[in-house]
């Protein structure tokens, strides 16, 4: 297994074919389960064990339910590789794990698959570990281990089914709204809907926790329950927009002038002819007749004043092989998902592999005014 540190996150290896990621908050999580289970859960329901014990048997706990969590994710992922989803990976991070699948699902069906397949794997494993504490009842310390995993899978497994949009329970109403209904975009704002009004019961419940002396477990409940609301409601907007964008290509939002520049130009002339007269942020770069580079007001800004003079747009324009080019006919809200991914501003929009024109951030907003009208 080859382990690697990026930012906050340490790679795992990988399950078919699939990155396994954690972020450090999981280190957080292990120990905080050990030792509430060391301190307080073990010894209130198994009195007079050694301290020993305690910790070891709470640490092996957390260790396994880390494992259960990530067995749920792997349960969606198979299912989703098996109906050829992209999964970039699986992440688990402090909420749980998610897996990353980078398309929408094509039909109820495949939704419903995939999002019942992380339940039903916790629920499986549930009956697993109190079937394994059946059979360990003569020794108390795999008996507690075993149990406290029936458990905790168990109630995973039931908060994961419970409506709220963004679990599994959530996807599995818009995949049963969806194949009633037979669209998409209404299963969605149905189910997050029923997403908003769950996550405001929730957080009522935990209020109302609160006032009757468990103040924590209802702030906690509060807080998850604000968490669900919150993540129902962007699931509403995002919708909303995607409305605007249906049917509509990048043709549809793009700029067809965009600025030229040969590239024998200097940075003292591009700024003097170009910059102060056309008003535009980005420009290609042109070299007898072929469109070699994009250049932006952002490039320009890392040159010295004292250098305009010698230096060419060549020099710090990008080079078209190593930026990102869309088609004219890409859908255009998929495009503005990609320039957010990229963090880019603009990109160069080709035609049987020449350039049409421009497709900026400042493009597809006036395209959207234009549409409100
Ligand atoms: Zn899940």
């Amino acid at each position: 297994m080859k382990t690697s540190f990026n930012k906050n996150q340490i790679s795992l290896g990988s399950i078919y074919g699939i990155p396994l990621t954690f972020d450090f908050s999981w280190f957080l999580i292990l120990f905080f389960l050990t030792w509430i289970l060391a301190a307080s859960y073990f010894p209130s329901e198994y009195k007079g064990w050694e301290k020993v014990y305690y910790w070891s048997i709470g640490a092996v706990t957390s260790i396994l339910f880390f494992v259960s969590v990530l067995l749920h994710e792997v349960g969606h992922a198979v299912v989703a590789k098996k109906y050829n989803h992209n999964v970039k990976k699986i992440k688990l991070f402090i909420f749980g794990g998610i897996s990353e699948i980078t398309e929408e699902p094509k039909n109820p069906k495949e939704e419903l698959f995939i999002s019942a397949a992380g339940p039903a794997v916790t629920f499986l494993l549930a009956i697993i570990f109190y079937g394994l504490a059946y059979l360990s009842k003569g020794n108390i310390y795999l008996y507690a281990l075993f149990h406290y995993l029936g458990l905790i899978n168990l109630i995973l497994g039931i908060f994961n089914i419970l409506p709220g949009f963004p679990l599994d329970g959530g996807r599995i109403l818009r995949a049963l709204i969806w194949q009633k209904k037979k669209d998409f975009n209404k299963a969605t704002q149905t189910a997050a809907g029923i997403g908003r009004v769950f996550g405001f019961i929730v957080i009522a419940f935990g209020f109302w926790e609160a006032m009757a002396g468990y103040f924590i477990d209802g702030i906690w409940m509060s807080f998850i329950g604000w968490f669900l609301e919150s993540a129902a409601f962007s699931q509403i907007q995002t919708g909303k927009i995607s409305k605007y964008f249906e049917g509509h290509i990048v043709e549809d939002a793009m700029s067809k002038s965009y600025g030229l520049v040969p590239a024998d130009t200097t940075i003292a002339e591009f700024i003097q002819n170009d910059i102060l007269i056309k008003h535009r942020r980005a420009f290609i770069v042109e070299e007898q007749g072929k469109n070699i580079g994009l250049l932006t007001i952002h490039d320009i800004k890392k040159v010295p004043q004292e250098k305009w003079e010698q230096t060419y747009v060549t020099d710090v324009m990008k080079p078209l092989s190593e930026i990102k080019i869309v088609d004219i006919n890409h859908p255009l809200e998929e495009a503005l998902k990609e320039m957010n991914r990229d963090g880019v501003n603009q990109m160069p929009v080709t035609e049987d592999g020449k350039i049409v024109g421009m497709l900026s951030r400042e493009s597809i907003l006036s395209f959207l005014t234009t549409l409100n009208k």
